[in-house]
């Protein structure tokens, strides 16, 4: 089978890579680098004014209608680059799932400043005794005169500094069976009531805990019906779960060449095989998450192939940056910033976290075992 793109979807790639060289300037990377936060202001609306934000909703939404090819690339290139993009990935997630389940109003308020790289959003889920088992969330939603009341905290709120809306997950019915009792609003970071703290993580990248005292929200912000918040979840996650891996596997084989051509290490025999090994698994990855993603753009959520693409992705690099590095010795352990090992390395710690957000590898496994391979239930929910 040939899996080779054609002409126009290559010249798409040309010019996203056009693009990056461009836009993604050491400049955009050294406030990256600094800040820890996988999102840039300068180089998100940079990317807006292409029309990339949302390129593949249709027309009446105010997208490009691109196909799963250009997607693919799109992605695949910006990821691969190492380009600050988790936070519109964080914000398509959500959009993606307001377009599916919000209002007309809501719809109006949220998409075009999305696509227009105007408004950022982030996730609010996890919650300190609710990570794996999300339907435990214990944070609340009162209802107040014609809005809602809403008290708890929230882990690992990444982005939420930069963002303009938190999307929570509250408990607004606690007498219902735990997975009846949650819906979904969108929490502004300006409410009064709101705060937050940083979280540092191994890999340098930032997050948040977010805490909610007494902040009052109008019914608008509520996305989708009262009681619908798992669906809702389980909807937002398929689109979470999928196939950038691939891409951070090529960043890593293309780190680790970079560096064996500064250190004279490119006829060292075992460095090669290990290369070689991850060069493969990144093509494996390559179509699991091709497969992932075209399923969701085919509006068939795909959440057990995104659970495939992330597990096999999620793991290939923790190995792979684990052999690669071990292969470079000395020389990747102490890289400081901008000698050559110094993005394997960071690949290296960037790993250890991947197997975790996004549902952890354990979790995914006991879908894929469920909902592909018809096993009974691993837990009780
Ligand atoms: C860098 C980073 C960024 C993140 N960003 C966000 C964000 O923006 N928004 C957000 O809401 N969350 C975010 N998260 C949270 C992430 O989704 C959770 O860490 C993840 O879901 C795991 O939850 P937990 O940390 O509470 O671990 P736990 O759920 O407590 O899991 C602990 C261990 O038990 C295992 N385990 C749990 N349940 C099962 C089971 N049923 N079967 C088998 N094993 C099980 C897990 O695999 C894990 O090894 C982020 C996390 C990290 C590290």
């Amino acid at each position: 089978m040939d899996f080779a793109l054609d002409e126009r979807a290559e010249t798409f790639r040309a010019e996203v890579q056009a693009f990056l060289r461009e836009h993604l300037t050491d400049a955009v990377r050294a406030r990256v680098a600094a800040s820890g936060t996988y999102h840039d202001w300068e180089f998100h609306r940079a990317v807006a004014r292409r029309g990339w934000i949302g390129a593949g909703w249709p027309a009446e939404d105010g997208g490009q209608g691109r196909d799963r090819a250009d997607l693919d690339i799109l992605y695949e290139e910006l990821a691969a680059a190492g380009a600050p993009v988790e936070g519109m990935a964080v914000t398509l997630i959500i959009a993606e799932t307001v377009r599916r389940v919000g209002t007309p109003e809501q719809k109006e308020r949220i998409l075009g400043p999305v696509r227009e790289g105007r408004l950022l959003l982030s996730l609010g889920y996890t919650e300190p005794d609710a990570g794996s088992d999300l339907a435990s969330a214990r944070t609340r939603a009162v209802r107040d005169g014609d809005g809602w009341r809403i008290d708890g905290q929230k882990n690992f709120t990444t982005h939420a500094h930069e963002a303009d809306y938190v999307f929570l997950l509250a408990r607004t019915d606690p007498q219902a069976p735990k997975h009846a009792g949650l819906t979904m609003f969108l929490v502004p970071t300006s409410a009064e009531g709101f705060s937050l703290t940083p979280v540092h993580t191994l890999s340098g990248e930032r997050t948040n805990l977010t805490f909610y005292s007494g902040v009052h929200v109008g019914d608008d912000a509520r996305i989708g019906d009262v009681g619908q918040g798992w669906p809702i979840v389980s909807l937002a996650l398929a689109f979470e779960r999928g196939g950038e891996f691939a891409a951070q596997l090529r960043r890593l084989v293309h780190a680790t060449v970079t560096w064996a051509h500064a250190a004279r290490r490119t006829g060292d025999a075992r460095l090669l095989r290990r290369l070689g090994r991850v060069a493969a698994a990144t093509e494996v990855a390559r179509l699991l998450g091709s497969q992932a993603t075209w399923l969701r753009s085919s509006a068939q959520a795909g959440a057990v192939e995104g659970a495939m693409a992330k597990v096999y992705g999620t793991e290939a690099l923790l190995a792979g940056s684990g052999a690669l590095l071990d292969a470079a010795g000395p020389d990747g352990l102490l890289a400081g910033p901008g000698e050559p090992a110094a993005e394997l390395q960071h690949l290296y710690r960037e790993a250890q976290i991947s197997t975790l957000y996004g549902g952890t590898s354990e979790v995914l496994r006991g879908v894929i075992a469920e909902r592909r391979l018809g096993l009974p239930r691993s837990r009780r929910g």
